[in-house]
């Protein structure tokens, strides 16, 4: 059979060498266009149809490549984008690929554009004629910031698999649950005055000493009430990120400014950490009215959790060889699980991912590509 595509090692190559930054800062922020296009090419060579969306109001886009016909089958998904690389902390050129010492370095090696050179290789080594089911590859945009790319899919979106597998960096454990992510802002606005007299103003540290207060009560009461015995850190933790206020030592402090973030279990619903959140602040709220402004940060992710008694589950379990596992980051899981069960199962470790040198470990290379084609073969043949 002749390779209508380049080697594995080139299409990784291809793909790390494009940008695709996604940032909540504008001017680190890319689009992923010139990698929809490179992928929508390689697809297209493998006889895959395909339908490219742009996500309203970005210039970022989704792609799904498929191939086959009926109901069912298996759905690939990864995401386009990275995250910001810092070139102080890199040794290496975040867009090229570097091969050393049995590692596969570059921005992306592991989370995670080099899943797609894993799809691809694999899709050269079968026989697609075989196919009973189809094959979708999902590949979407703006995962590392709003998840923008699979919200807008799964609202835009008819198919229905019998599995989605995104392939984010799990060490090749499948991940069947993981933690949420809400994290917000807080304002308190005091007055300014010299200092010599208190009177003058009113202190905004001081009204957010009583706010943290509060919160660190609500920290300890979620670690109480909560507990999922399937994660490492079996309870929703909470996070102070960053705060800050003042500018002389002799003027009364008029703006104090916290982030802070929590990551639920699955059980704990978003809606629920919000209602505790204001339920926790109101006395602040109320003893200082109009002083005190809270915000969501960015956007939430919920948790997620697919159960492991599931005929799905049981199915990758038996036929990969896998034990179902939970995770502490998240994925776009909560989405895509609209379609169809979802699993995370990828290669390379979540340890390289978002971090100087990136790189994919080549111990993974030949079990990950055994595991695509067993679950192609178990789902679509
Ligand atoms: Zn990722």
């Amino acid at each position: 059979m002749i390779r209508k595509i380049p080697s594995f090692i080139e299409i990784y190559e291809s793909l790390i060498k494009i940008p695709t930054i996604s940032s909540q800062k504008k001017t680190l922020d890319q689009s992923n266009k010139i990698l929809i296009d490179l992928l929508s090419n390689y697809f297209s060579e493998l006889k895959f149809s395909i339908k490219i969306q742009n996500i309203p109001n970005t210039n970022k886009f989704n792609m799904l490549a498929s191939i086959g016909n009926g109901t069912g089958g298996l759905l690939l998904s990864g995401h386009t984008d990275t995250v910001d690389f810092d070139e102080h902390s890199w040794t290496k050129d975040p867009f090229k690929l570097t091969k050393q010492k049995n590692k596969l370095y570059g921005l992306g090696t592991v989370d995670m554009k080099g899943f797609f050179a894993f799809i691809l290789d694999v899709l050269c080594s079968i026989n697609i004629k075989k196919i009973k089911k189809p094959i979708y590859i999902l590949a979407t945009a703006n995962e590392e910031t709003d998840m923008s790319g699979a919200r807008y899919f799964i609202k835009s979106t008819s198919i229905k698999p019998d599995c989605v597998i995104i392939g984010e960096p799990t060490s090749l454990q499948l991940v069947k649950a993981h933690k949420g992510h809400i994290s917000y802002s807080i304002n308190v606005i005091g007055n300014t005055g010299h200092s010599s007299n208190p009177s003058n103003g009113v202190n905004s540290i001081e009204i957010m000493h009583f706010i943290i207060k509060k919160l660190l009560q609500l920290k300890t009461y979620l670690r109480k009430k909560y507990c999922h015995k399937e994660f490492s850190i079996a309870y929703p933790t909470m996070n102070f990120s960053s705060i800050n206020g003042g500018n002389a030592i002799n003027r009364i402090c008029a703006l104090c400014n916290l982030k802070f973030e929590i990551r639920p279990i699955p059980g704990l619903t978003l809606t629920q950490i919000e209602i505790l959140v204001q339920e926790m602040l109101q006395v602040t709220f109320k003893k200082w009215p109009n002083r005190i402004f809270l915000k969501n940060l960015f956007f939430s992710v919920p948790p997620y959790e697919f159960p492991k008694e599931s005929k799905i589950v049981k199915k990758i379990e038996s036929s990969c060889n896998l034990i179902p596992i939970t995770a502490n980051y998240c994925t776009e899981a909560p989405f895509l699980k609209k379609i169809a069960p979802t699993l995370i199962l990828g290669p390379g470790s979540i340890e390289q991912a978002h971090h100087a040198d990136e790189y994919l470990d080549c111990s993974f290379i030949e079990p990950t590509k055994k595991i695509i084609k067993k679950l192609i073969i178990k789902f679509c043949y």
